[in-house]
């Protein structure tokens, strides 16, 4: 007899092609629901979604408030095209995000995931050199870092083997480490060898997501971008990953002395209810572009660039985010993150556990260098997925981001799986 569930994985099979998956050893698992943490495949089968399913889910799946939202704007109106019309939600979210952000941010430019937020802030870097009338072409980035899977986005992430086969389209990237105690006057001192041409620093926050939930700290990152600015080098800021509560504040952006001049948000934005990206700009970077000249102005633009409907859920998202008990989660996902942290890293399996707000991330202890490729990776991933839990790890490391309402006793279950884990793979596979 064939399940359900095998029927759809068939179907599936025969007509899809998923991301970052190798389709001839892989087989997608089908949901057919969502609520809270929770999702179920159509056996019935619950899983906890510990990584917010790609780390976008803040509040859980389905959830009623911004269902009722959307569906109640889905009435209203779709969609319009956003260059020469406007709209309350578009105009709403910009109001109410720009009064959360760094003073200096004052324009919203609307796009629809993270790699576009990135594309577009890069343009806004590089054209406000050339409206400027002094061009420069080069962008700072770190290394291990990612910001997308377009082209530009590639080109200032880390190179790879997923980058490989495009190596020779991608455009010259200055890379350098994230900034710590010691070697932070050294990375001054390229930003000094470069900066005639820099154009911008782009770089994630505290945590360096795609690249292995690496974490460095607020002191230093504030040291560089303070050097940056007093260099006339563009700070700009990818919370796609970060935002939204992440770290423990609300953006990362609240953790550090310098303010960016651009900011760069998905993911979150919308609760992970819609697809919707967002750059946003001092009045400086906007300023370069407003001019009687019409080719001044920024020739960028989506088909569903500020769609309605998912910034309506963006604005029922925000509404459930500043809620005094999504705060409190929060703050106890990271308390029990820090604790855990603690256990862990006394534990022979375990190499660098750490945890930044809501996000935890540990090595498993492999004698070798972290490797996408480890197979330890798909080990891990079958071993949780038995026990309910989506995970995914990155490499050998294993990481945490979960949406806000997950339980305590959920999170304490997690943590059970993975102590229960460190004892089953012990070593190399
Ligand atoms: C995921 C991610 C992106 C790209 O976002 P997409 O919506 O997947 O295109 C960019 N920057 C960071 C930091 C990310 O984590």
């Amino acid at each position: 007899m064939v399940t359900k569930q095998q029927n759809w994985i068939a179907r599936d099979q025969a007509v899809n092609w998923h991301p970052y998956t190798q389709m001839k050893t892989t087989r997608a698992i089908p949901i057919i629901r969502g609520e809270g943490a929770y999702l179920y495949d159509a056996d019935g089968k619950q899983y906890i979604d510990a990584v917010s399913s790609w780390w976008v889910t803040l509040h859980g799946h389905a959830h009623p408030y911004i269902a009722e939202s959307v569906s109640k704007q889905l009435y209203e109106l779709e969609q319009v095209i956003f260059a020469g019309f406007t709209h309350r939600p578009a105009i709403e979210l910009s109001e109410r995000l720009l009064s959360l952000l760094p003073r200096l941010q004052s324009k919203a430019f609307y796009s629809d995931n993270g790699s576009t937020a990135v594309e577009v802030a890069l343009k806004m870097a590089l054209q406000y050199a050339y409206n400027s009338g002094r061009p420069k072409s080069k962008i700072l980035a770190f290394r291990n870092g990612y910001h997308g899977d377009t082209f530009g986005a590639m080109s200032v992430s880390a190179r790879g083997k997923w980058t490989a086969p495009f190596q020779d389209l991608l455009f010259e990237t200055i890379f350098i480490d994230v900034p710590n105690r010691e070697n932070i006057e050294e990375l001054k001192n390229i930003v000094d060898q470069h900066k005639g041409e820099l154009a911008c620093f782009l770089y994630e926050p505290l945590v360096q997501g795609a690249g292995g939930m690496l974490m460095h700290e607020a002191m230093y990152l504030s040291a560089l971008m303070a050097h940056c600015r007093a260099s006339n080098v563009l700070l700009i800021q990818d919370e796609v990953f970060v935002g939204f509560g992440r770290t423990g504040t609300l953006f990362a952006a609240n953790q550090l002395q310098e303010e960016p001049d651009i900011m760069c948000f998905s993911k979150g934005l919308t609760g992970g209810t819609m697809p919707l990206g967002l750059t946003t700009c001092t009045l400086d970077i906007y300023d370069a572009f407003y001019h009687d000249e019409k080719s001044r102005a920024l020739f960028h633009g989506h088909s569903f660039t500020a769609n309605p409907l998912a910034c309506t859920a963006a604005l029922a998202s925000l509404d459930l985010l500043l809620l005094d008990s999504t705060q409190r989660s929060i703050q106890k996902i990271a308390h029990m993150h820090q604790q855990f942290v603690a256990k862990l890293n006394g534990h022979p399996q375990v190499r660098h556990a750490r945890s930044c707000g809501t996000i935890l991330a540990l090595e498993w202890e492999i004698g070798q260098e972290t490797s996408y490729f480890s197979n330890l990776q798909h080990s891990l991933y079958i071993f949780f997925l038995e026990r309910g839990i989506l995970l995914r790890p990155l490499g050998n490391t294993l990481y945490l981001v979960p949406p806000y309402c997950l339980s305590t006793e959920d999170l304490e279950h997690i943590y059970d799986a993975i102590m229960e884990a460190l004892s089953v793979f012990p070593s190399i596979e």
